[in-house]
């Protein structure tokens, strides 16, 4: 694990990369402030996570770190030490953890709960929806520190690099750490409801758009070949034929639209 720091005392915010070690995008965030070394209005933690996962560019070394947390010192697995090192590293600070997918090439954010403190940041942030895990965050990061986490983009590309860059200077903009104003924007706010399993199968395929509705009876995804039909509405999250290994992503209700304000003080 890498830390670093801008600026001096002891930081409440902190920037997370490379929890999982094939999402190398909010590295490239990361290392761009270090080259940078904008000042800052407060200081900020720096964390690279998986050093080891990253090097290999592998997802985990011996099993997913954001379903590992808390963590424990003596884990067998490299990463139940590591989500315990982290934990400690990230005590008191509200994280933000960039992550990318295979799902969507669109930037939206994951909380844990909607608070005050999300329904005030995210909306500021250049994200298309956010997400709220709900009873689905077992093990993930937040299920122990505040965290934000950010899906930057497609895994692997150039353009989840860059999300990853803008979204970084938008959360340190909005947390006052970086000069500046951001923009607000109306946030659509989603909440997952169900996991949507697959069956082992040689080819999968997903026909449907995240966060677009799927209408009762619409074919929304198939396993070599054999159709899954939704009984009821709902909207995907992280669908995709291959992301994971046993599912194809989560089904989600649209809980809210969160509108646009003008600050009143
Ligand atoms: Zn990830």
């Amino acid at each position: 694990m890498r830390v670093a720091q801008l600026g001096s005392g002891t930081p409440e915010i902190a920037v997370v990369a490379g929890i999982h070690g094939d999402e190398p995008c909010g590295v490239r965030a990361i290392e761009r402030l270090l080259a940078d070394r904008p000042t800052v209005e407060r200081p900020v933690k720096l964390v690279v996570v998986n050093e080891k996962a990253l090097e290999r560019r592998v997802r985990f070394v011996d099993e997913d770190l954001n379903r590992t947390f808390p963590g424990d010192p003596d884990a067998t697995t490299h990463e139940g030490r590591l989500a315990h090192e982290l934990v400690e590293e990230l005590d008191g600070c509200l994280a933000f953890s960039m992550h990318s997918t295979q799902s969507h090439a669109d930037p939206f954010a994951i909380v844990n709960a909607m608070n005050e403190r999300t329904t005030e940041l995210v909306p500021r942030l250049p994200v298309a929806a956010m997400v709220e895990t709900g009873t689905f965050a077992e093990g993930r990061l937040f299920s122990e520190i505040q965290t934000l986490e950010v899906e930057c983009g497609l895994q692997g590309t150039e353009t989840a690099a860059q999300n990853a860059d803008r979204l970084t200077r938008a959360f340190l903009t909005a947390v006052d750490a970086l000069p500046g104003d951001t923009v607000t924007r109306e946030l659509p706010v989603f909440r997952l409801t169900d996991v949507i399993r697959k069956q082992r199968a040689d080819t999968y395929e997903v026909f449907v758009e995240n966060f677009a509705e799927v209408e009762p009876g619409e074919t929304f995804a198939a396993a070599d070949g054999d159709e899954q039909v939704a009984a009821e509405s709902f909207y995907p999250v992280l669908m995709s034929p291959n992301g994971y290994s046993d599912v194809f992503g989560y089904a989600a209700e649209k809980v809210d639209v969160l509108q646009s304000t003008t600050a009143a003080d």
